[in-house]
């Protein structure tokens, strides 16, 4: 028993291919491909599509035609080979197909044996793939389009098959130091990076395609030399198991040293912005110190020292000034001296601040400031121009000196050298300088003048008797007595011993020997105390007018003397004139 009683599975006839029937090619006008017989290589028949397809109007121009002579030169002989059935080729085949009119198109074709309908018979079949072609070639072009966008690139680019290098094009030869491409055809794309990066890639190659992005790595050149790139790594698509992806890389060296120049620009800018910052706070930290010691220098001092403005306002005072004046650190400041102190000196303040501003030097000048109701000082003031950033005057700066002391001393020396000590009258220089000044003026204008020269009776007699001090006190109470008797006008001086002088201003002869008269009389009522008794003691007086020829004082008092003299000569206790 054999299969010949069991029906064919459709499998078993695909296998065993199409088995044609008397009527197949009514059939086969359904199919759009080329259909037709041949027997003995030589067309017997074909469908509508067929006919159309060869470029014929009708199935005569075809049939009876070696089917040979539809095909290209180069396949007539296959062709006439499978036609005979002298081989098999179960699969298509591209052709090229003749067109009736000349032209070719490409065609898939496949003979297929029928002896079925006799011996030599074969059925062809052919599919138009020309569009099929176009398409390829467009593939084709565009591929070759990339190639060239690829090779031309300014960037490495390569295409990896696994873990090697497929394609590099001319930039990744160049930029990777090679002359050809053939040096990094299927070497491992580990190779091109260099140091840590190699390693990372050769380990896990993975993780640099699933990076994605763009990452910086280090690259090698074939001289081992290296150079920094930003690299992309990008998965194609591809049937096998081993990834296909492109790596692209751009040399990044003369960004990174550009970034690097920027870098140390900036930190060097930076540095000296930070130095320049420490010289200024350093500069700060000197003036805020160089401040704390003037104002410390300026506390030290122990005058009333102060500034002012070129328009005479307070700006600034120190601590004796607060104290002289009794105000607060601020109380003054922007006031002026006007609106301050004691008109007086106020008026000769502002004068010495105009003049040592219009001088642009120093002013110094005395004057009576009245610090409260009950207290006025004698001082002395410098003023001083203080100058600004571009030497214009910026204001005063004022010391001041309390000389209250120094003015009484200094009137207590004059009264000193001018008086005489046991008495308090003018002493011998004294009375001569007033005198001098007195005949001066007499004579200038013409008026009397009278001096009078006065001289203890037996003098001696009293120191003697009750001794030296009691002598000194009838000196000091004859004095007294003659500075009651005269004028203020008039000066009375104490010549030496118990000789006395006095000039009578505005006064003639007669006068004067009135006034005389009565310093003669007072002197005799003087009673002394003593432990002896009380003492009483008389006057001799000389007097003398000035006379038209008297140049001097010393004429006069010459005069006077002789007087003197002669009240003495004649009994004492005597005005004699001259
Ligand atoms: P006469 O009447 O002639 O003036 O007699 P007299 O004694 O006053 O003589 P004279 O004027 O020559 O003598 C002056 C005396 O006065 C001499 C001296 O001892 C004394 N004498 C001078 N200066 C002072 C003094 O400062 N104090 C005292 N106690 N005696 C003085
Ligand atoms: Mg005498
Ligand atoms: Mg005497």
């Amino acid at each position: 028993m054999g299969s010949m009683g069991r029906a064919e599975t459709p499998a078993e006839r695909r296998r065993k291919g199409p088995r044609f029937g008397a009527n197949f090619m009514t059939v086969l006008e359904v199919s759009r491909e080329l259909v037709c017989l041949c027997v003995d290589g030589v067309v017997a028949d074909a469908n509508s599509a067929g006919i159309a397809m060869l470029g014929a109007g009708s199935a005569d121009q075809v049939v009876g035609r070696a089917f040979r002579d539809l095909v290209g030169g180069d396949y007539a002989g296959v062709i006439d080979d499978l036609l005979h059935l002298k081989e098999i080729e179960d699969s298509a085949f591209p052709i090229k197909v003749r067109h009736l009119d000349g032209g070719t198109f490409e065609a898939e074709l496949q003979i297929h044996p029928a002896r079925e309908l006799g011996p030599a018979h074969a059925v062809v079949t052919a599919r138009d793939i020309s569009h099929q072609g176009r398409l390829a070639r467009t593939a084709r072009d565009s591929e070759d389009r990339f190639q060239a966008l690829v090779e031309r690139s300014m960037h490495l680019v390569l295409l990896c098959h696994g873990g090697r290098i497929g394609y590099i094009n001319a930039t990744g030869v160049a930029v990777l130091g090679g002359t050809d491409p053939s040096q990094f055809a299927g070497i491992p794309v580990s190779e091109i990076f260099a140091g840590d990066y190699r390693e990372i890639v050769a380990a896990d190659l993975g993780a640099l395609l699933d990076e994605g992005g763009i990452m910086p790595m280090r690259l090698a050149r074939l001289d081992g030399s290296t150079f920094d790139a930003q690299i992309k790594a990008t998965k194609l698509p591809s049937q096998g198991a081993a990834p296909e992806y492109m790596v692209e890389a751009r040399d990044i060296t003369g960004q990174i040293r550009a970034v690097a120049a920027l870098r140390h620009m900036n930190d060097t800018l930076e540095q000296q912005v930070a130095a320049r910052t420490r010289e200024l706070d350093e500069e700060r930290a000197r003036a805020v110190e160089a401040r704390a010691f003037v104002e410390s220098l300026l506390e030290a001092v122990p005058n009333p020292l102060w500034w002012k403005d070129t328009r005479g306002r307070y700006l600034g005072y120190n601590g004796a000034f607060r104290e002289l004046h009794g105000v607060g650190p601020t109380d003054w400041i922007g006031r002026t001296t006007a609106e301050m102190v004691n008109p007086g000196f106020a008026a000769i303040a502002s004068q010495a601040d105009t003049q040592a501003l219009a001088e642009a030097g120093r002013v110094q000048f005395e004057a009576h400031l009245e610090v409260a109701a009950d207290r006025a000082l004698d001082v002395v003031v410098n003023k001083t121009v203080w100058h600004g950033r571009d030497n214009r005057p910026e204001g005063v700066i004022g010391v001041m000196l309390d000389i209250t002391e120094r003015k009484r001393m200094e009137a207590e020396l004059r009264r000193l050298a001018t008086t005489d000590v046991l008495t308090g009258i003018f002493n011998r220089r004294h009375f001569m300088e007033m005198a001098r000044i007195e005949v001066d003026r007499a004579r200038r204008h013409g008026r009397p003048l009278v001096a009078l020269m006065l001289d203890i009776d037996h003098f001696k007699r009293i120191n003697d008797t009750h001794g030296h001090p009691v002598g000194d006190v009838a000196i000091k109470a004859l004095a007294d007595v003659c500075t009651q008797i005269i004028r203020h006008e008039d000066v009375l001086g104490r010549m030496g011993g118990e000789e006395f002088a006095i000039v009578l201003t505005e006064t003639d002869l007669d006068g004067a020997l009135l006034v005389a008269e009565r310093l003669r009389q007072a002197v005799a009522a003087i009673r002394i105390p003593a432990e002896l008794g009380t003492v009483a003691f008389t006057t001799s007086i000389g007097v003398a007018e000035r006379l038209e020829g008297d140049a001097t004082i010393d004429t006069i008092l010459s005069r006077a003397d002789m007087a003197l003299y002669s009240a003495k000569r004649s009994g004492r206790n005597k005005v004699a004139v001259g």
